[in-house]
């Protein structure tokens, strides 16, 4: 970075860099040969007060290039458990935090750019990230906000003007990312396994102020903050099964305090229903298939929990035993938002004792079909509005779902809505358009390989508005062709 500041008119206040010393090393981005800004979230600029500057200046900023006036550049420090192994020393080594921002609600929001260039964390690798990553990223994570589901965000791609080597030379980006943090459980654990007792209790102090300060004369408010976490968490998770997405690599480093979804690499959403669905090329044992997904949240959450034992309780057995009862909470608490979401996928607006249950018999009537996950909450809605079966013909063997029909009709007989109503109330809660594999692929090597950004504009328009019809958009809710083949998804973007 140079010295020229650019004014943007933000708000900047960063209380991480002020008052988290030791926590992060400050640090700028690479200069960028030739940026360009390809992509401004409009909506979400405008939120977080982002005054138009010229689109040169934006294009320095969001590749690294240059530093908006009242930002204080840092790279964060941060810990983590991949794939169950646990690395004491991660930390952001391909993205640098420009500071945070109170936004148009007055809330306090992180802008970070990813891909930036090198830092202290960067170990082996170049600190950059590729063109297609960058999309990917800004699609996703755009389609889960628009899903209702908690998310960072995207604000910004621009080019570099580099070629970055992946195994082939690939177009060099970044992109700014907003989340109301970018504190994890990996953070936590970062202190926590230097013996750093003093900045554990520091960060969750931070933290309980910056998210949770609803606790802050709370008599026991490290378990309260823990149960927080585990609670947002819990709700996410649920939220995630329920429109079918995959996060792919929830190691404790993309696990985030906030309850937002973190860390858009291997991620897809499924497309024929499986449990043990997985992208990732490099999840080999399947840790992070669908249906493990709550498993992992649980299990990363103890680790979580490990890291403030010594703030819970002066007895040590005392600190364990109301982490474990916590830990082991998440499971109902995870059960009943899955149900919550369930019933509103399902047109239930009452609550009875066996609705976990219907929900999972209809998934399990889909195990081992190819039945579109997606599609066949649409076309529930369908019959309803105009009294056919039409969705057994989704299926391959429709006789357990027709028999699971039978008990969802039962149930819906027991329940008053009325038919319109009821119609309403699904529309909301099953999404046409989610962003397809085959179609989030096309948008990216449109990009990369033709420079044409027509496609991932077009996905993007569309994916913004999942639950409503858009003339015109009839391929944004069709599955993949069958030349699509078997969907892989890579890491190290
Ligand atoms: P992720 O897979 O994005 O969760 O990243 C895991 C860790 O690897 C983090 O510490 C990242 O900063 C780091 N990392 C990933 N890609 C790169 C890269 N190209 N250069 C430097 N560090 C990276
Ligand atoms: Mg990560």
């Amino acid at each position: 970075m140079n010295d020229k500041k650019i004014e943007l008119g933000l708000r900047f206040d960063n209380s991480y860099a002020n008052e988290l010393e030791g926590f992060y090393v400050a640090c700028l981005g690479a200069k960028a040969p030739s940026p360009v800004l390809i992509k401004l979230n409009e909506t979400l600029s405008q939120h977080i007060g982002l005054n138009t500057t010229s689109v040169e200046d934006l294009a320095k900023l969001f590749s690294g290039s240059e530093s908006p006036i009242g930002a204080s550049p840092l790279a964060q420090a941060y810990a983590g458990h991949q794939f169950g192994g646990f690395n004491p020393q991660l930390g952001d080594g391909r993205a640098l935090l420009l500071g945070e921002v109170l936004d148009g609600s007055g809330e306090r929001v992180d802008i970070q750019l990813k891909g930036s260039g090198r830092t202290p964390f960067s170990r082996g690798g170049d600190g950059k990230a590729v063109l297609g990553a960058v999309l990917r990223e800004y699609i996703l994570s755009e389609a889960m906000y628009a899903l209702n589901i908690p998310t960072t965000r995207a604000l910004a791609v621009v080019t570099t003007g580099e070629s970055i080597y992946r195994k082939q030379y690939l177009p060099g980006a970044v992109l700014t990312r907003v989340a109301s943090s970018h504190l994890r459980i990996g953070t936590f654990q970062f202190f926590s396994s230097r013996g750093e007792q003093g900045k554990v209790k520091q960060l969750a102090d931070y933290a309980i102020a910056r998210h949770y300060p609803e606790l802050k004369d709370s008599k026991q408010i490290y378990l309260d903050f823990f149960c927080a976490v585990r609670d947002k968490q819990a709700e996410l998770v649920a939220k995630w099964l329920l429109v079918g997405f995959i996060h792919g690599v929830m190691n404790t480093d993309n696990m985030t305090i906030s309850g937002e979804t973190i860390d858009y690499g291997p991620c897809a959403f499924m497309d024929n229903y499986g449990a043990d669905t997985v992208f990732s090329s490099i999840d080999r044992n399947s840790r992070y298939s669908y249906a493990n997904q709550p498993i992992m949240a649980q299990w990363n959450l103890a680790r979580l929990a490990e890291t403030l034992l010594p703030l819970l309780h002066d007895d040590e057995d005392e600190a364990m035993a109301l982490a474990t009862g916590s830990v082991t909470d998440f499971w109902d608490i995870f059960q009943h938002h899955w149900v919550v979401g369930m019933r509103a996928k399902l047109g239930l607006s009452t609550e009875d004792e066996g609705d976990f249950a219907l929900g999972e018999q209809l998934l399990a009537s889909m195990s081992e079909e190819e039945v579109d996950f997606t599609n066949l909450f649409r076309c529930l809605i369908r019959d309803l509005e105009s009294d056919t079966t039409e969705s057994a013909k989704l299926f391959n063997h429709a006789e357990k779902y027709l028999l699971w029909r039978k008990s969802w009709i039962a149930r819906l007989a027991k329940d008053k809505l009325s038919l319109s109503e009821r119609i309403t109330m699904m529309k909301a809660a099953n999404p046409l358009y989610i962003p397809r594999n085959h179609q989030v692929e096309y948008a990216i090597e449109a990009a990369e390989q033709r420079a044409d950004y027509q496609p991932f504009e077009e996905l993007i328009t569309v994916l913004a508005n999942p639950y409503t019809v858009q003339v015109g958009a009839e391929k944004y809710s069709e599955q993949a062709p069958s030349s699509f083949g078997v969907y892989t998804t890579f890491c190290g973007t």
